[in-house]
């Protein structure tokens, strides 16, 4: 396939670039995906979310009748693209508007659609997403938290946990138990949960870097009307794979860490024995290796662009890019505070806006080798649905949910 834009797209970009131009600004070496230090500004991403729903670029591939645009998913990654040069604060909507509300827009009913989409695509109203909890995170389906119906509602007790953004958001989605008496996988339902109804708890959990950006959450009798229901009852895994299919969507798209051509710059400027760090054998192997798969991450990343372009959806095999870009984002930041030598273990404000970054991809790494798959559930998705290998062993295989032991 030609990588090439066409003419249109050629044109789109050019749009995009020129608006972005005149209304972000452009930062040095981040991206401002993440703050990695839990003092998101909300005031300033509620803005910014408002003035791209008004240029047309908040929800790209969305049907102009519920706020978006009506445009290609190539149209959404080349504005992704675009848009990731820029130091704009997005970070608080990436699970909302990335998983949450696509679910919402492919499982609700006519009347959530005219309800949430538009204060979602707008800013107005950001969304989390309640999935994991202490015995369920890998294994999803584990989870405990009940939904016992009670009339026309639903009666939610339990908790989750690793929220992100639920101390701020006002709706999120949340995975349920509503059959405990048949395997784990079937008993479950999805619902939309206010945030702010009476026995929403939320707790948020400090980090080492210092910020708290996610949360326990925990439900006392929190009641949800059955017109909350995501798809239909006991079909909850169904609509939980559609929501994390979504986090394919964004293949190609990087973290916004440091990456080998700015550990080059900074080895460049940092001197070991009188000579820049670029010069020395040691740091140019390593930063080669880097490079090169940065340039098979983009190569894999093509591949998705060209699924989007046929209409189809990225396969398994993008599982690839985060079980080696989050390692590699590690490996990176630890590197890049070695060439400091002794001062490596100081703050990287206390040296130079320099290090910054990468004191904040140092400490955020760790985390995205969790979140989202960790490392060895992405080999798992790897070896079985890429390369085809055996399973892995399921001893709870259509046991009863009641009748696990743990
Ligand atoms: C920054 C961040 C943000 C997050 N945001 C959210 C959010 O907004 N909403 C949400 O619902 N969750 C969120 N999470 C939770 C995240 O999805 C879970 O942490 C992740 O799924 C792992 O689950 P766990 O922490 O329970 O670890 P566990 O599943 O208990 O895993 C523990 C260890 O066992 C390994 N392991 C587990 N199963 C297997 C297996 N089958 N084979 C081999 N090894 C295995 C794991 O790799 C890991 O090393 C977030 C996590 C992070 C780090």
């Amino acid at each position: 396939m030609d990588f090439s834009d066409t003419p249109e797209e050629a044109e789109f970009r050019a749009s995009v670039r020129k608006w972005l131009e005149a209304n972000a600004q452009r930062a040095r070496g981040t991206s401002g995906r993440f703050t990695g230090t839990g003092t998101d500004d909300i005031g300033a991403a509620k803005a910014w979310q408002a003035s791209k729903y008004e240029a047309g670029y908040a929800a790209i591939t969305v049907p102009e009748v519920y706020g978006g645009r009506g445009g290609t998913p190539i149209q959404a990654l080349i504005y992704r693209q675009e848009e990731s040069a820029f130091a704009v604060p997005t970070g608080v909507y990436e699970i909302g508007l990335g998983m949450c509300v696509p679910t919402v827009m492919m499982q609700g009913s006519d009347a959530h659609r005219d309800r949430f989409l538009v204060p979602a695509y707008r800013g107005d109203e950001i969304w989390c997403q309640l999935f994991s909890e202490p015995a369920g995170g890998s294994d999803i389906a584990a989870l405990r938290t009940r939904a016992v119906r009670d009339g026309d509602d639903w009666v939610i007790n339990g908790q989750k946990v690793w929220t992100s953004g639920a101390h701020f958001a006002d709706f999120g989605i949340l995975l349920a138990r509503t059959d405990p008496t048949v395997a784990k996988h079937k008993g479950l339902t999805m619902f939309i949960v206010d945030m702010k109804a009476p026995g929403v708890d939320v707790r948020p959990i400090e980090q080492m870097s210092g910020g708290a950006e996610f949360n326990e959450v925990f439900f006392a009798d929190v009641r949800i009307p059955d017109s909350d229901r995501l798809g239909a009852e006991g079909d909850g895994w169904n609509v939980a794979l559609g929501t994390l299919m979504m986090e394919r969507m964004s293949a190609g798209q990087g973290f916004g860490f440091f990456g080998a051509t700015e550990v080059l710059e900074l080895a460049r400027k940092t001197e070991i024995g009188g000579r820049p760090a670029s010069s020395d054998a040691r740091v140019r192997e390593r930063v080669a290796d880097w490079w090169i798969n940065e340039q098979g991450l983009k190569l894999l990343s093509y591949r998705a662009q060209t699924a989007l372009s046929k209409g189809e959806l990225p396969g398994p095999e993008q599982s690839v890019n985060k079980a080696i870009e989050a390692p590699q984002a590690q490996e990176i930041a630890y590197f890049a505070r070695q060439l400091r030598g002794q001062a490596g273990s100081m703050d990287g404000e206390e040296i130079d806006e320099d290090w910054v970054h990468v004191d904040r991809s140092w400490l955020w790494a760790p985390g995205m080798r969790l979140g989202g798959g960790t490392d060895e559930v992405l080999r798992n998705i790897i070896a079985e649905r890429v390369l085809g290998l055996p399973g892995d062993v399921r001893v709870d295989k259509g046991v009863p949910f009641n009748q696990l032991t743990s």
